[in-house]
């Protein structure tokens, strides 16, 4: 089983993934959908807004009317629209929120640690968490079945209600709990580079005891995949490879080794 996350950033384009799925039944797909989000959220009037946590990850700022955007981002236009285009590929596809069923599920955070004009002060309200259950049965019941799972946020809050989540974390989460070989991280960009403005200066392979070497080199979006790609070492997964979604077959080249192989 492999785990293929896409990101939903500017420049990350579907369609060859969509194509490379063709066929294929041993997938579980998560996606993002932060570029949809953020021009939905100008659309109506909500300008999403970014924070930075004292170790340097940066996140979007959940309030109550940015958790029903992401509702109608990820969970509706992003997810409905994959997953007819995978049908339309002949993939058997299946759209779920981490809501639906419980599928994925974690505490919710209350309050987060920000940095703001260079002091650290704490954001109240936030609606965001991590997955610590993923309701594997119904997996296993969607794969059995024949289904090819497209999942993406809001997870579900152990206190109920939907909260926002890190994509790559999610499939890492996944990816753990189905005991998945790989876990691929399809981007904008071949992999983790050495410098972010040069596509040459692609880093081919970190070894699990360099993540933190790694988590330095990575900016912005980027430490987000380094983090994920440790929990999923961590988590049992065997191997991470964070590789370009915009390859002609961005499956088959991340499971040859193209891309950042973290192991
Ligand atoms: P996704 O939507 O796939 O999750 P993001 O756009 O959020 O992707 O994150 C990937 C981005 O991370 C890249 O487009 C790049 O601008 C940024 N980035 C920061 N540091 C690095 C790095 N060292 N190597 C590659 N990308 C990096």
């Amino acid at each position: 089983m492999i785990v293929v996350k896409i990101g939903g950033g500017v420049g990350t384009g579907f369609d060859n993934l969509l194509r490379d799925m063709a066929g294929r039944k041993d997938v579980i797909l998560v996606h993002g959908g932060s570029d949809f989000l953020n021009k939905l959220s100008d659309d109506m009037g909500v300008p999403p807004r970014f924070v930075t946590s004292p170790s340097g990850h940066t996140s979007r700022v959940t309030d109550e009317a940015t958790l029903d955007l992401i509702r109608m981002a990820y969970a509706g236009s992003v997810n409905k629209g994959l997953v007819e285009r995978l049908r339309k590929e002949g993939v058997n596809a299946l759209g779920l929120s981490g809501i639906d069923g419980g599928l994925l599920r974690g505490k919710r955070k209350g309050s987060i640690r920000i940095v703001e004009n260079g002091r650290v002060r704490i954001l109240h309200g936030d609606h965001t968490g991590t997955v610590e259950e993923v309701n594997t049965s119904l997996l296993d019941l969607l794969l059995k079945g024949g289904y090819v799972p497209v999942i993406t946020i809001p997870i579900e809050a152990t206190d109920g209600g939907g909260l926002n989540a890190d994509a790559d974390r999610v499939a890492a989460a996944i990816a753990s709990a189905v005991k998945a070989d790989d876990l691929l991280l399809l981007t904008n960009k071949p992999g983790l580079l050495k410098d972010v403005k040069d596509d040459n200066s692609l880093i081919r392979s970190v070894a699990e005891h360099d993540i933190d070497q790694a988590m330095d080199i990575a900016e912005g979006r980027m430490k987000k995949k380094v983090l994920a790609a440790r929990e999923a070492l961590e988590g049992g997964v065997k191997r991470v490879v964070i590789s370009n979604a915009n390859a002609q077959r961005p499956i088959e080249s991340a499971l040859n080794g193209e891309g950042t192989v973290i192991c």
